[in-house]
This record gives C-alpha cells, structure tokens and sequence, in this order.
C-alpha cells in the first residue's frame, strides 16, 4: 500500500543523468502500474515528456509522477511482484536527446534573461516539438543574438554543477525560478551562463549540447513562444532542409544559392503563361458563343478556369443568339463547376431551381441572370438542359 509517510522512489537520475540501466525493489503493484524504490526513468515532469525503456523486459509505456512516488505505466502487468527486483533500462538515445534539448533550453533562457531581462515561463520538450515561452517580446535580431551566445556557451564546453541548498543558502544565491521554491532546492549551474532550479536530467559539459538553433518564434500571451532545437535533433532537421534544397535546386538545374531567385523566374514565367491562356481561352470562347446558330433553344458552354466577369460576358454573348437558357459552365468533372445562367424570354431562377433540385446546386440571382456552383459531372448538367428545361 502506498501511504503519503512511506519512503518516496528515490530519483537515480538526479545523482547520475547518464545511468542506463539499473535494478530495483518493486514497492507497489496494481496492474500495469510498477512504483519501484528508486528509478533512472525521468517522469513527465516541467513540460517535459517521459523517459521510455524497458523495466522487467517490459516496454514502458509511460512514467508519471504522484505525491513523490514514480509510476511507471507498462505495456502489461509485470512479471516480478512487489517485494522482488526488477530490472529496468532507460532508452538512452531518446534520454540523451532530451537532455541536450533541455540543457540547450536553460542556456538560451539564462542568457535571455540576463540580456532581455524576460523570463522563461514555461516549457515544452516532446516529439514534435521544442518550445520555450518568455514573458517578454523578443524580435529576430534579439533571437538571433540569443542564439549566437548560446552557441558560444555551448562552444565554451563548460561544465554542469548541480547544487542542493536549504534555506538561506538558496536565497543568497542568484537563480532563475526562485519564487514558487520551498525547502531543499536543486540548482543546475552552467559557469556564468546559467542558474536554475530544475529537477530534470542534464548534460555534464555544455560541448555536449552540440548545437542550438532557433526555427521560429511566435506571439504568445503578450510574449515570445520560441521553438529550438539542439544537439542531434538540429542536426536532423538541418539534414532534412539540406536535401530538400539539394533536391530542389537539382531539380530547376541550378546552385542551391540560386534556388530562391529560380524560383521567383518560374513563378513569374507561370503567372505570364496563366495570364496568356487566359486571354486564348476566352477569344476561343467567344468563337465558339459566335458559331452557336441563333434560336430558340437552350446552349450551354463548358471550359475550366474562367472567371466571374468572363463567364457573365460569355452568357450575355449567348444570349444575343438564343431564346432560351443559356449557361456557361466553369470547372472540371472532378471538383464541380461554378455557372452563370441568363435567359431572355424565361426566369434564369427556374434553371437554378432545377438544378438544386437535382443535382444540390447551390446559388440564385434575379430572373435574367443566376450564378451559382454544382457537384456534378458535364454529362448529368448536359442531361438536366436537355430533359428538364427544354421547352
Ligand atoms: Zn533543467
């Protein structure tokens, strides 16, 4: 039985971050719950997500921490019961990636603090994403700044010191997230860099960050949310934005300096050739509103990507020649069409109808002129002028 006076698991990690593997006493079990006496496996803790691994062969699935007892959640009940040792193993390369996302976190927040004088306010550390909030607006050139010094720091490769004071002691020392503390509090120090409470696991020396590098930034609660990364996780990212480019510059046959301004040339080039056929498009159509042979009947034009004021010019062109509806239709079997239908001697609003009716058109307009949009193919609207509207 768990009892808020029994001993709490004692925390492997706050004494070694790079212990791996370890055996412990199973002090509680229920189901696919195992507290144990001690543990490497960090909870989810401080914005930052668990450790994974195995404990007794077991996956664990998830680590959580309740009144100072950690609860590893399993993947199925264990085999040991309480009383007995388990044997557990921490996922290192997911721990070590951890750790220098989150050291990499209390450098940039040290230093933006001690130069923007704006505090971390809270933290994200999970697999999508590394994000760090201050209470302070940080433009591109302070981001920029911050992460050149915390890059310098990294390259320092000091050392970690992590600190137990009580106390007095705790308030004659200067450090980041002095408020919410009482009794013993652990700081973790990076030489002149950094100070901060702090209960997860971290790197030894800053060298071990690797790299820090800011991806964005974005407004937050009258504050800056900015998304990091570091160490090998950067390294990642900066792979896969390096064979994109590398791909794409290939691609348009030119440098990967020249991507940006090829780019530019071929949009430009695309927007002419849109813009070209456009105009081809509707001199066609007009050629073909001028060989409809006049009468009483009902036409309808079918082409893709006119627009609006195109496609009433057409009708109204239609209209000159016949007696009855006339429609131009805009788009493609797949993705609808968008109409304009008028009509001279008729309502258009009644060929609207009939096409909400049938085909769950959507639209209206005024007895000479309706525009609306249908899902549906060429050959059932041909069908609807040809069955329903036809006098
Ligand atoms: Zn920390």
């Amino acid at each position: 039985m768990l009892d808020s006076s029994s001993v709490k698991t004692g925390k492997i990690y706050y004494e070694d971050a790079y212990r791996v593997s370890f055996s412990a006493k199973a002090i509680h079990i229920e189901g696919r719950d195992a507290v144990l006496d001690k543990t490497a496996f960090f909870p989810e803790e401080g914005g930052q997500s668990p450790d994974r691994g195995f404990l007794g062969g077991i996956r664990v699935l998830d680590v959580k921490i309740r009144d100072g007892f950690i609860h590893h959640i399993l993947e199925k009940e264990p085999d040991f019961a309480e009383g007995e040792y388990a044997e557990g193993r921490i996922d290192w390369r997911h721990r070590f990636s951890n750790m220098q996302q989150h050291s990499g976190e209390h450098l940039f927040s040290g230093i933006i603090c001690k130069r923007f004088g704006y505090d971390n306010v809270g933290f994200h550390l999970s697999e999508k994403e590394v994000s760090v909030d201050f209470n302070g607006t940080l433009g591109e050139d302070e981001l920029l700044k911050a992460e050149a010094l915390a890059n310098e720091a990294i390259t320092a490769n000091v050392p970690s010191e992590i600190i137990f004071l009580e106390g007095q002691e705790a308030d004659q020392l200067e450090y980041r997230s002095k408020l919410s503390l009482k009794g013993s509090v652990r700081i973790v120090r990076f030489g002149d860099y950094d100070a901060c409470a702090c209960c997860a696991p971290h790197v030894r020396r800053t060298g071990e960050i690797g790299l820090l590098k800011v991806l964005s930034a974005v407004s937050w609660k009258g504050g800056t949310r900015v998304f990091i990364l570091c160490g090998r996780r950067a390294m990642e990212y900066f792979d896969q934005d390096h064979e994109i480019l590398t791909r794409t510059a290939k691609y348009l046959t030119t440098s990967r300096e020249e991507v940006y301004n090829s780019v530019l040339r071929a949009r430009k080039e695309r927007d002419n050739l849109k813009e070209a056929l456009r105009k081809r498009t509707l001199e066609l159509m007009f050629l073909k509103a001028e060989a409809v042979p006049e009468g009483s009947g009902n036409v309808i034009l079918f082409e893709s990507g006119l627009e609006g004021d195109s496609m009433r010019e057409l009708t109204n062109a239609l209209l000159l020649r016949r007696r009855g509806f006339c429609g131009v239709f805009s788009g493609n079997d797949a993705e609808g069409y968008n109409f304009v239908i008028g009509a001279r001697n008729e309502d258009a609003r009644k060929a609207a109808g009939v096409l909400k009716e049938r085909l769950n058109a959507r639209g209206g307009g005024k007895p000479e002129m309706v525009q609306g949009s249908v899902r549906a193919s060429q050959k059932e609207i041909e069908n609807i002028f040809k069955l329903c509207l036809q006098k």
